[in-house]
């Protein structure tokens, strides 16, 4: 039989707050009923907060990440146009296989697996061809652990007199780390609802700057239970043109509050200092992170190097079968050689503890030489140290 809780570590799903698990617990009701339409405006206007979006609007769909991409693309492009895109890890080799499948001209960017989106080929690529349409941006790449720089995209662009659209995967950033929609100029922005929305995975959600929503006017792709105008045309009335997973939108609405009520400042700060302890754990391990330099550092997922002759599944394994936990494995070129520490959402400093505790044991099962404790004693010393200095209260 098996006792207590199993420890969720994985770079989403994220654990869901209990707040917000019950506030899914609703009885099936009548999706047009005449007092949904405030529900819903009221949860679009919240939702476009976490983007920090003003002159556009979000959207939400039944589906995951990937369909997000998938609207995103549909709606806003059509076949035949030139893209711009890199890859740097299986979450944006992933996107440009899909603009690829869905007939896009793309041209790729392939970039170390630890490093980021390459910012100074992108302008160049930039100056030399505007017939680019869109410019696109893994914001965190979750299977490596590196967060990119997409305000310096939005500037690359902007000097090279781009018109193109941006487009930002933030499925793993939004709701987490800093990001500003209308600040950086970001066109389309995809996100899901399992990871810093601390929900489970059902909605791919979508923030859409005016440019965006022009565009998607003009596209000449197919496209209909993802169509935006279909969307729209519901949304304006508080309603969803099919029937829309009610539960989730509750879910969504508690966990809009928690977020709000922490303030979106709040939430990013509280990110950086739960990555910066892990961090500190990993360097106590004498391990070294997938992220090539401080500057790609993700402060929602680590992905851990291991030793050579250690083996990254092994590791997930015994942390799941021995102490009941999962981290993420390693995925495309990096399987086996990391394990990923997820920190985002419903996390705070004694979870990050145990989450490193975990991953010390299976460390030290698996063959990894390293000091039993320190991983979390380094961890321990930097909480305590940053609490202190932030002045909370003892
Ligand atoms: N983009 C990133 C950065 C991701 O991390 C993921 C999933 O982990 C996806 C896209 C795909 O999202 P989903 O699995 O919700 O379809």
């Amino acid at each position: 039989m098996k006792i207590g809780t199993t420890h969720l570590f994985v770079p989403g799903p994220t654990p869901v707050p209990e707040v917000v698990r019950r506030a899914m617990n609703v009885p099936m009701e009548d999706h047009r009923a005449p007092d949904l339409p405030d529900f819903v405006l009221d949860l679009l206007a919240d939702l476009a907060r976490v983007f920090r979006l003003r002159e556009g609007r979000v959207l939400v769909y039944p589906g995951s990440g990937t369909g997000a991409w998938e609207a995103a693309i549909t709606n806003c492009l059509s076949r035949g146009d030139r893209v711009l895109m890199s890859r740097y890890g299986q979450f944006s080799h992933l996107w440009v296989d899909m603009a690829r499948r869905l007939g896009l001209d793309v041209v790729c960017h392939d970039v170390e697996w630890g490093e980021g989106v390459p910012v100074e080929a992108y302008a160049q690529e930039l100056r030399a061809d505007p017939s680019i349409r869109a410019v696109f941006v893994t914001h965190n790449e979750t299977a490596t652990g590196v967060t990119s720089d997409v305000r310096a995209v939005r500037q690359a662009m902007d000097e090279a007199g781009s018109d193109a659209l941006l487009f930002v995967d933030g499925v793993s950033s939004i709701a987490s780390l800093d990001f500003r929609q209308d600040e950086w100029g970001v066109d389309v922005a995809v996100a899901g609802s399992q990871k810093g929305f601390m929900l489970p995975a059902g909605l791919a959600i979508l923030g859409l700057s005016e440019k965006a929503l022009a565009a998607a006017e003009r596209s000449t792709t197919e496209r209909c239970y993802l169509a935006f105008r279909d969307m729209i045309t519901a949304n304006d009335v508080g309603s969803f043109p099919y029937t829309p997973p009610m539960p989730l939108l509750h879910g969504l609405r508690a966990s809009l509050d928690r977020l709000l009520d922490e303030g979106m400042d709040d939430v990013v700060a509280r990110h950086h200092r739960l990555a910066e302890g892990v961090r500190h754990g990993v360097k106590a391990w004498g391990l070294d992170l997938c992220a090539l330099a401080p500057r790609w550092y993700s402060d929602t997922v680590s992905a851990v190097r291991l030793p050579d002759g250690v083996d990254g599944a092994a590791v997930c394994r015994i942390a799941y079968h021995r102490y009941r936990t999962s981290f993420g494995g390693g995925l495309g070129k990096v399987a086996g050689r990391v394990f990923r520490i997820g920190h985002l959402g419903d996390v705070n400093e004694v979870s990050c503890l145990s989450a490193l505790a975990a991953a010390e044991m299976a460390l030290l099962d698996a063959g990894v030489d390293l000091e039993p404790g320190s991983g979390v004693a380094a961890a321990q010393a930097y909480f305590r140290q940053a609490l202190a200095a932030e002045g909370s209260r003892p």
